[in-house]
């Protein structure tokens, strides 16, 4: 899926060769915020968004203060408009690949590879990297779940638990943190049900916590979902028996949308809950191990919600300010001394 947003730079009167002071890659709630503070800190920006949020599948973003139930797109539409009222460019395309440039003197330290939303390539240089690319939910192979994710199939009770309040929930199991996944949904609902399908047996303490909150457990794999009417109505199990649901909460593993790092010899790695893959980096500043090279929001922080990812990219803008600045710094301290020896 693309956006219909903006299909050009919005001050096309620039050089597109020229060297910008920051590329950001991805603009989602966490790249769009971090291009705002870079544009309000009069940073040359551009953002490369895919146009293609996590959370598109679902109506609207929940948890936002003031922005409660916006639906996702016009979140981004109107932050990519703010980023343009304040001189940043914003692009549709994707960024294929990036790669640290010899240091020549030259003030570009980076150089990507955009391929526009028409299928043209071209190579745009920098002085700094945000990678704001967002993370991945990898969906368990279920026939029909995929359709309907973000829907009724739900992974975040913050998200969407007032959403699917006091409605059959079912829990699919697929690791241990379905326990706390089933129990977690019980806040929103007196009526769910666990279904244990690839995860683990629950112990008998689990199981116990489980009675008690009057949480339903169902064994055996899940085969598929019934669907009426375009509405999740029932969970199919390989034993051929229908257990009935209104909503699924399921709890997939994620990974960072990392490839574009790759040329830069960073990775996504495990993350020490066991629940996917992640960029590593400072946790106060977003910096990875490559200087010059930040990530904000889900790609380095698989938690983050919307507004969270949205408060790292100001952080990540700010810190890429301060690097620029000490730069400049650096730069101008050392033509001062040259020319104060010249005048000598
Ligand atoms: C179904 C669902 C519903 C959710 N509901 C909520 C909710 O109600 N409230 C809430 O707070 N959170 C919600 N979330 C979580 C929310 O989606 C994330 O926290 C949030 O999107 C993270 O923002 P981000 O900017 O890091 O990444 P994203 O929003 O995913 O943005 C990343 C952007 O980068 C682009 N991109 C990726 N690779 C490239 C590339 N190589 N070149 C150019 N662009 C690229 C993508 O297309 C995308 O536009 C939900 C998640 C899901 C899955």
């Amino acid at each position: 899926m693309t956006n219909d947003q903006n299909t050009a730079p919005t001050h096309p009167h620039r050089d597109p060769d020229r060297v910008l002071d920051v590329l950001v890659v991805g603009g989602g709630a966490a790249g769009l915020s971090a291009a705002l503070t870079l544009a309000r800190a009069r940073r040359d920006v551009l953002v490369v968004d895919a146009g293609e949020p996590r959370n598109a599948p679902a109506a609207g973003v929940h948890g936002f203060l003031t922005r409660d139930g916006i639906p996702p797109l016009e979140l981004t539409r109107l932050g990519r408009a703010e980023v343009e009222s304040y001189g940043g460019d914003i692009l549709s395309g994707t960024v294929s690949a990036a790669r640290a440039l010899p240091d020549d003197g030259g003030a570009a330290r980076f150089a990507a590879t955009l391929i526009t939303d028409d299928g043209r390539s071209r190579e745009v240089l920098a002085r700094r990297l945000v990678i704001a690319t967002g993370l991945t939910d990898e969906l368990p192979a279920i026939p029909g779940l995929a359709e309907r994710w973000g829907r009724d199939v739900v992974h975040c009770p913050y998200c969407h638990g007032w959403e699917i309040r006091d409605q059959a929930i079912g829990v699919l199991a697929t690791s241990a943190m379905a326990m706390h996944q089933a129990q977690l949904f019980r806040q929103w609902s007196g009526n769910v049900t666990l279904f244990l399908h690839s995860g683990p047996e629950p112990t008998p303490e689990q199981l116990e916590e489980l009675a008690a909150r009057g949480i339903a457990v169902v064994s055996g794999p899940v085969a598929g979902l019934r669907v009426d009417d375009d509405r999740l109505t029932g969970v199919v199990l390989a034993s051929g028996s229908t257990v009935p649901v209104d909503a699924l909460a399921v709890g997939a593993p994620v990974k960072s949308n990392a490839d574009v790092l790759a040329g830069l010899g960073i990775t996504a790695e495990a993350h020490p809950s066991g629940f996917g893959l992640t960029v590593p980096n400072d946790p106060a500043t977003g910096a990875t191990a490559v200087p010059g090279v930040w990530v904000a929001g889900n790609v380095g922080d698989m938690k983050m919600q919307v507004v969270t990812a949205a408060a790292s990219g100001v952080w990540v803008g700010a810190a890429v300010n301060a690097d620029l600045i000490a730069e400049e710094t650096a730069a101008a301290v050392a033509a001062r001394r040259h020319g104060l020896a010249e005048v000598r």
